[in-house]
Order: C-alpha cells, then sequence, then structure tokens
C-alpha cells in the first residue's frame, strides 16, 4: 500500500481531459481539443481552462515547447482511480463499505476473468471481527449513535 497522500479530486470534465493524457502519456491543448471536440463539442478556450485548472491542481506538469505547452501527468490513472474510491467510501458509513461493495458487484457487468480475480482477492482478504462507525452523530442511524442520542435526551430531563 501506498503512503496516505492528499486525495486527488479532480472534476468529471477535468476526468475526460486527464484519460485523453494519460492513454497519450504527454500531450497539449490542440491535441486534447482535437481528441475531444468531436464527442463532447468543446471548443479550445474550454480545454485550455480545464488544463490550467488541472496544473493548479498539481495533476498536470506544464513544459513550454516553442509557443505551445506539453503536458504529463504528475498521477497516475490508477492512483485517480483509487483516491475517487476512497472518496467515495468517505461519505458512507465504515459499516455500510461491505454492503456498498456488494452493491457494486451485483451492478457490473463481470467476465469470469473479472470474478476469478475478485473471488482471489476475498480468498486472501483477512477478516476483521468488528467495524467501528466512524460516522458524526445524526448522520447514521447504528446502534451506538441511536444509543447516544437517546441518552443525550434522558440527561437533559
Ligand atoms: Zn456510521
Ligand atoms: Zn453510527
Amino acid at each position: 500500500m501506498e503512503a496516505i497522500k492528499e486525495p486527488i479530486k479532480i472534476s468529471d470534465s477535468e476526468w475526460e481531459v486527464m484519460r485523453v493524457i494519460w492513454t497519450l502519456g504527454q500531450s497539449n491543448a490542440k491535441e486534447v481539443t482535437d481528441l475531444l471536440s468531436t464527442n463532447k463539442n468543446w471548443k479550445a478556450a474550454t480545454v485550455k481552462t480545464l488544463l490550467g485548472r488541472l496544473v493548479k491542481k498539481g495533476v498536470l506538469q506544464p513544459e513550454s515547447q516553442g509557443k505551445k505547452f506539453i503536458y504529463t501527468p504528475l498521477v497516475s490513472e490508477e492512483a485517480t482511480v483509487r483516491s475517487a474510491t476512497e472518496n467515495l467510501f468517505s461519505h458512507i458509513c465504515a459499516q455500510k463499505v461491505g454492503q456498498t461493495i456488494t452493491e457494486m458487484i451485483t451492478e457490473a457487468e463481470l467476465t469470469a476473468a473479472d470474478m476469478a480475480m475478485l473471488r482471489d482477492a476475498l480468498d486472501n482478504k483477512q477478516p476483521v471481527a468488528e467495524i467501528a462507525c466512524n460516522c458524526i452523530p445524526g448522520q447514521c442511524q447504528c446502534k451506538v449513535h441511536t444509543h447516544d442520542s437517546f441518552k443525550v435526551k434522558e440527561n437533559k430531563r
């Protein structure tokens, strides 16, 4: 596992740009615009704005080459996807992660190879005895929180 870093947070539009640059290795505004203008109907100015934001976020490294810039990714696609998944799970109760993953598996289209990979991952996973709720009181209805809020009301009387 990698050390915990700042989460990589990019918008859906920025993600579209990054996918092109990850695929090409590095790219410039014209190339990205040419590829995305057909399907997305994005103008050069839109792409330039998005590239600028990605540079500000430390996701892209610009390098001037004559009159234009060449952009190189500073984060990998895998790390960005992982960060987005961690971000999703940070919005739900730790106790609901298993249920959420199960729903994701149920919804996903999977090949036999994908399913073998999932079974392997499960077989090699060590279960934990218990998962503590990590929610702020009022954000979930687990036993602890329902009980706690009940106690607070009792004490007030
Ligand atoms: Zn919770
Ligand atoms: Zn709770």
